[in-house]
C-alpha cells in the first residue's frame, strides 16, 4: 500500500496531545534504578496499551539476574503483531528504568510538567519520550495500513542503566533477538532527531590489587606499603600508557571528539584502613596498608583487539614487578564488551536515513557512542547486526536535574519512525 509523506506527517501532528499524554503517564510511574522499582506497573500499563491494538503480549520476569528479587523483580514486556502476510520485521526496544533524580530540580521530577513546548521529568529524555514516540509511530502505522505485511514488535526492558542484564541481555538469551525472529532493531535513545547511532566503543573493566605488609604507622620501614606500590602503577600508567592511548585514533565516528581515541579511567581506588565516617569523632589506627585496589575502566576502539588491550596492562604490571622490590599484584577481569558498528549501507540505516531527509530535510549524522548501551547484548548474545539507536532528545540532558524532552522533537522523530516502518515493511 502506498501512503504519501503528507499523510504520515498529518497523522502524527493530529496525535500531538496523545503523544504528550503518553509521555507524561510514563514519567508518572517512577521506575528508579537502582533499586529497580515499579517495573511491573509500567509493563502492565504498556501491555494494556499494546493490547488495544491486539498485540500479543508477553510479560517476562528475568529471574535470578543481578538485582532481581521478590521485592525488586526485573519485569520486561514484549509485544508482537503479525501482519497479513509474511515479510520483514521491525522491532523497537526501549528501557523502562530511569536513574535517581539527584538534587537541584526546580520541578517535580515525576509529574511530567509541560512548560514552553517541553516536558520535564526524570526519564523524559532518557528515554520515556523515545518510547512514547515509537508507540505513537506504530499505532499511527496500523491506522493507516492495517493490512501490513511482515511483523512489528516492541519490547520494554529493565535495567539498561545498570548494564541491561535483567532486560535486553535476558531476552537475548531467551532467543527474543535472534535474526530468525527479527530483522531490524531501533532503540529510541536520545541521540537527537537528525543522528543515527551505529554502535559503541568497547569496554574492559578490571580490578588490580597490590599487596604489602602491615606494620605500625610510626615505623613504616618495618612494613611494606601497598599504597606506595599502587602509586608506582599509576605513575607508570601516566608516563607510559596515557601517551600511547592518546595516539590511538579511530575511524569510527565517535562523539564527542575527545572519545575518538582510546581512554582509561581509574574508576575507584582504595587502600589501607577504611576512612572514618564523617560523624565519627575518633582517629584511624596508625598502620601501613597491606592491600590497595583500583578498578580500571578501559574504553577501546574497533581497531583494537581485546587481547592487546589487556596485554598492555599486564605488560606494565610485569615490568614494575621486575624493577621494583617486593612488588606483587593480582588482576581480575570484571566485565568486557567488544565494540560494535552496524554497517552504514544496511537497509535499516539507509531507510532510516532517507526518512530523516524526507521528513526534516537534513542528511543525518552517523555517530558512535563513547559508552555502551543495550545494543551490546543484541549484537553479542542475539547475534543480530541490524541495530541502531535513533530517538528524540538531547543526550547531554540525560541523568541531569530538570531533564526534559522537546515536544516538536518527539513529533518529528515519531514521523521519521513511522516512515521508516513503512519503508522496511
Ligand atoms: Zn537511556
Amino acid at each position: 500500500m502506498k501512503i504519501n509523506k503528507e499523510e504520515f506527517s498529518k497523522i502524527i501532528d493530529e496525535r500531538r496531545d496523545e503523544l504528550v499524554a503518553l509521555t507524561k503517564e510514563l514519567i508518572q510511574i517512577p521506575t528508579l534504578n537502582p533499586p529497580g522499582i515499579n517495573y511491573l506497573e509500567i509493563c502492565e500499563f504498556l501491555q494494556k496499551r499494546m493490547q488495544r491494538l491486539n498485540f500479543e503480549c508477553k510479560l517476562i520476569r528475568a529471574f535470578g539476574t543481578p538485582g532481581d528479587s521478590d521485592k525488586y523483580p526485573r519485569w520486561n514486556l514484549v509485544a508482537r503483531k503479525e501482519g497479513h502476510s509474511r515479510g520483514k520485521s521491525i522491532h523497537f526496544n526501549g528501557h523502562i528504568d530511569v536513574v535517581e533524580t539527584g538534587k537541584n530540580w526546580t520541578v517535580n521530577p515525576f509529574e511530567g510538567k509541560e512548560i514552553n513546548g517541553k516536558i520535564f521529568g526524570r526519564g523524559s529524555c532518557d528515554m520515556k519520550g523515545g518510547i512514547a514516540s515509537a508507540i505513537i509511530a506504530v499505532e499511527s502505522y496500523l491506522t493507516l495500513n492495517p493490512k501490513f505485511n511482515g511483523s512489528i514488535e516492541l519490547s520494554f526492558t529493565a535495567d539498561e542503566e545498570t548494564g541491561g542484564y535483567g532486560g535486553v541481555a535476558y531476552l537475548a538469551e531467551k532467543g527474543f533477538f535472534s535474526p530468525d525472529k527479527i530483522d531490524n532493531v531501533i532503540i529510541p535513545e536520545p541521540l537527537n532527531k537528525n543522528r543515527i547511532c551505529l554502535g559503541h566503543r568497547g569496554v574492559w573493566w578490571a580490578k588490580i590489587n597490590t599487596f604489602g605488609r602491615i606494620a605500625h604507622g610510626s615505623m613504616p620501614f618495618l612494613g611494606d606499603s601497598a599504597i606506595e606500590h599502587m602509586g608506582a602503577v599509576l605513575r607508570e600508567f601516566e608516563h607510559n600508557l596515557y601517551p600511547i592511548l592518546d595516539k590511538k585514533r579511530t575511524n569510527m565516528p565517535v562523539v564527542p571528539d575527545g572519545a575518538k581515541k582510546s581512554t582509561i579511567n581509574i574508576n575507584s581506588i582504595h587502600g589501607g584502613e577504611k576512612e572514618p565516617e564523617e560523624n565519627f569523632t575518633g582517629f584511624p589506627a596508625a598502620v601501613v596498608s597491606d592491600e590497595c585496589s583500583i578498578i580500571i575502566d578501559r574504553r577501546f576502539l574497533i581497531e583494537e583487539k581485546i587481547g592487546e588491550v589487556k596485554k598492555e596492562i599486564f605488560d606494565i604490571l610485569e615490568k614494575i614487578k621486575k624493577s621494583r622490590n617486593n612488588f606483587s599484584y593480582s588482576i581480575k577481569d570484571l566485565h568486557e564488551v567488544i565494540p560494535t558498528m552496524t554497517n552504514q549501507n544496511s537497509p535499516l540505516v539507509k531507510n532510516l536515513s532517507e526518512s530523516i531527509y524526507e521528513m526534516i530535510g537534513e542528511n543525518p549524522d552517523y555517530v558512535i557512542s563513547p559508552g555502551t548501551y543495550d545494543q551490546k547484548h543484541i549484537d553479542r548474545i542475539g547475534k543480530l547486526k541490524n541495530c541502531v539507536a535513533y530517538g528524540p532528545g538531547i543526550l547531554d540532558l540525560a541523568h541531569q536535574p530538570d531533564e526534559y524532552i522537546g515536544i516538536q522533537d518527539m513529533i518529528d522523530s515519531s514521523k521519521i519512525m513511522l516512515l521508516t516502518i513503512d519503508k522496511i515493511l
